[in-house]
């Protein structure tokens, strides 16, 4: 339960006064919907009005503060001119104008006669200064009770800059004083205030230079979250080790039908992955591992192979998949292998329903069905196995950690983990969102691959391309045409997507097929079979294909805006090609001029092929700025910690947490009890869970 002095905090943000169900949406839209999410929801600029200006000094075009003496009222004679003030200062005159006026509004705030002080931008209008629009305007009994600083929070359309700044000041205000959970010396070390005076600190910057991610608030704050992420990590992880694993032993013979099932004999990288799989599951523990190889690395062979040793005991095994069509693509692969190998298979997503669904629901509670393989229905309430002895989660980014946590929850004995990801994660990262969870890498791609040659074309040379996919499709080989995430806004992708489609179809009649997110699922199957069986030569889609959509006969990958998405992104929808024996392209079509960063990972994409060095340039680019790429990835988001900035403090933490849960594993000690509350506040809620519980 969360402690009560939390209760303020996780109150909706509607709860703050001057938040009304209408702003309530908007400021949720850039905070999220409770209190806490506000005190996390950190400023990234301020204006300073302390410094008052007078007109005569004040340069055209900078903002400044004025104290002017308001004069007379002039209405436009016609709508289209502005309404005017004249004021003045000891030093000169100035006109403060407003197009489409609220005469009321004017009167009541600027009444002839009064003194005020007005800040805003200074123009030159015909000679004479003036002010459109003051941005600022304050009594002066306003002003000696005022700051003069404004905090320039995260916006968006519709939300007033001022309603922000006093919602999340509303926030802090609400933030009760709470016991110390960090180490006093490592606090003294480090210089760093307590937490409230932290959280107080960086909702009031005095200067920019307040506002970098080095103050030692914004430090303190970033380390609170990391520690709370790693303790979480590593209690959940704690309580995993203590759980004694399913020994399981070598089944040779079961082991030999399913490397006969493939068609195909495993690299040494995979053999050694698969090595340490088995060793790792006939220990005596629990395992917890990431697999990790580079897009078509075949990784999915080894997880199938894994598999064996628990079939063996009678036990069954789970693959889940973040997205429908990857699900349905592992289980047409897999059903293959499993149908030679002797094993029973089956699918469940959200769409089976109905009496097949029950069906398949009966055959699992008895252990006829030996792999599942899924989406996240698999993780639903009525699904209950037999005797589920290992789980194998593909993408993995894509869930989260609770979802782990839910589908372990599933087993009479929890089972093994796997976790397939195909986009390399620096060390760094894997930390971050991993913590020590155990670690296999398959390096390099099966046999007979060819490089995928990388192209890089602004959109300007968009016939080119087309001529381009012309020859491609000519030679009966396939085409994806890639159009970006324009918005998080589903409708306006589509719009973008169902665009290109409509262009290239008129190049290219009824060969060119069309996958969104918006469609049905079974426009989606239907659209991809038709892809896969050579219908149609051109799949125009949205990074819904990213996660491995499996095509061989696909070489050439155009990715439309490429400047748009992430280094990995990039390399992973690269991936999607080169999976057969013919030479393969990749075309980047980017809308000149680029930037910066866009080179760079342009450059690095040509450069290598090597996903891990990949990734780590990727965290090396990615800027703070672009933490909506980390949330379209699903990957953990940090509210305070930007791991390009705080990476030290990310070891840190892990440290801390393994030696919190050396020396105090129960959270028993004041510290203890400090930091359950501290997970409590950064919603680790299933930790402490998972603390009780043991
Ligand atoms: P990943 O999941 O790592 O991206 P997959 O497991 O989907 O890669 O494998 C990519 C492709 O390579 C699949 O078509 C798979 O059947 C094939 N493959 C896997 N291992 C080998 C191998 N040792 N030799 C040849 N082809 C392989
Ligand atoms: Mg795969």
């Amino acid at each position: 339960m969360r402690p009560e002095s939390l209760y303020p905090l996780f109150r909706p943000v509607t709860a703050l006064s001057g938040v009304g169900p209408r702003l309530g949406t908007l400021v949720t839209r850039v905070a999220g919907p409770n209190l806490v999410d506000l005190l996390w929801t950190l400023p990234h600029g301020l204006i300073d009005w302390r410094q008052v200006s007078t007109i005569n000094t004040a340069e055209p075009g900078a903002r400044v503060m004025l104290e002017l003496t308001i004069g007379e009222h002039q209405p436009p004679r016609v709508p289209s001119q502005p309404y005017r003030i004249r004021a003045n200062d000891q030093t000169s005159f100035i006109d403060l104008t407003f197009f489409r006026p609220k005469k009321d509004y004017l009167d009541k705030t600027f009444p002839t006669g009064a003194t005020l002080r007005v800040g805003g931008r200074i123009e030159i209008y015909n000679d004479r200064p003036q002010m459109a629009h003051p941005e600022k305007v304050m009594t002066m009994a306003d002003a000696a009770n005022s700051s003069g600083i404004d905090v320039i929070y995260p916006l968006t359309e519709g939300l007033p800059p001022k309603v922000m700044a006093k919602a999340a000041h509303g926030a802090v205000a609400q933030a009760p004083q709470l016991p110390e959970w960090q180490n006093a010396a490592w606090l003294a070390r480090n210089r760093w205030p307590a937490w409230h005076e932290a959280l107080h600190s960086v909702h009031f910057p005095q200067s920019m230079a307040e506002i970098d991610p080095a103050t030692p608030a914004r430090q303190r704050l970033a380390y609170d979250e990391l520690l709370a992420s790693q303790l979480a990590l590593a209690i959940v992880r704690g309580r995993m080790r203590a759980l004694p694993g399913r020994t399981v032993p070598p089944a040779p013979q079961l082991r030999q039908q399913a490397l006969a099932a493939l068609p195909f004999t495993l690299t040494p990288a995979q053999e050694a992955a698969l090595q340490e799989l088995d060793t790792a599951m006939a220990s005596g523990g629990r395992m917890l591992r990431l697999l990790q190889g580079d897009v078509g690395s075949g990784k999915t062979a080894v997880a199938f192979l894994a598999m064996t040793g628990l079939w063996a005991l009678g036990a069954q095994t789970a693959l889940m998949a973040p997205t429908e069509v990857l699900a349905r693509q592992h289980a047409a692969n897999l059903k293959i292998w499993a149908d030679r190998a002797g094993i029973r298979m089956a699918l469940l997503t959200g769409r089976e329903k109905g009496e097949p669904r029950e069906a398949i629901l009966h055959a699992l509670s008895t252990g006829a069905i030996q792999l599942l393989v899924g989406t996240h229905a698999l993780i639903s309430e009525d699904v209950a196995f037999k005797d589920l002895g290992l789980v194998i989660i593909d993408e993995q980014h894509r869930f989260g950690v609770h979802q782990r946590l839910a589908l372990g929850a599933k087993a009479v004995r929890p089972p093994h983990v796997i976790v397939m990801t195909a986009t390399p994660i620096p060390r760094s990262l894997a930390l971050a969102h991993f913590g020590d969870m155990e670690m296999t890498r398959i390096t390099g791609k099966p046999p007979g691959r060819e490089p995928v040659e990388t192209k890089a074309l602004s959109l300007a040379r968009i016939e080119d391309v087309i001529a381009a996919v012309a020859r491609v499709v000519s030679r009966g080989e396939r085409v994806f045409w890639v159009c970006p995430l324009v918005e998080e806004n589903e409708a306006i992708d589509a719009a973008a997507v169902e665009m290109r489609h409509a262009a290239l179809a008129q190049r290219f009649p009824g060969q060119v097929g069309l996958l969104h997110g918006r469609l049905k699922p079974a426009e989606k199957d239907r659209a991809i079979a038709a892809f896969k069986s050579g219908d149609i030569a051109i799949l125009v889609a949205t990074t819904v294909i990213e996660v491995g959509v499996d095509v061989p006969a696909a070489t050439l990958m155009v990715i439309e805006h490429a400047e748009r998405f992430g280094l990995a992104q990039l390399h992973q929808l690269r991936g999607r090609v080169g999976r057969g024996s013919a030479p393969s392209a990749c075309i980047l079509l980017y809308q000149a001029p680029l930037g910066e960063t866009a080179r760079a990972r342009i450059h690095c994409l040509r450069q290598t092929d090597d996903g891990f060095q990949i990734a780590e340039e990727d965290l090396r680019l990615r800027g703070p700025g672009e933490l909506l790429g980390q949330r379209q990835s699903g990957m953990e988001v940090f509210r305070m910690a930007r791991l390009e900035a705080h990476s030290t403090l990310l070891s840190a933490a892990y440290d801390d947490a393994r030696l919190i849960m050396a020396t105090d594993p129960e959270l028993r000690s004041a510290r203890g009890q400090a930091l359950r509350i501290l997970l409590y506040l950064f919603q680790r809620d299933e930790a402490v869970r998972t603390l009780r519980a043991g």
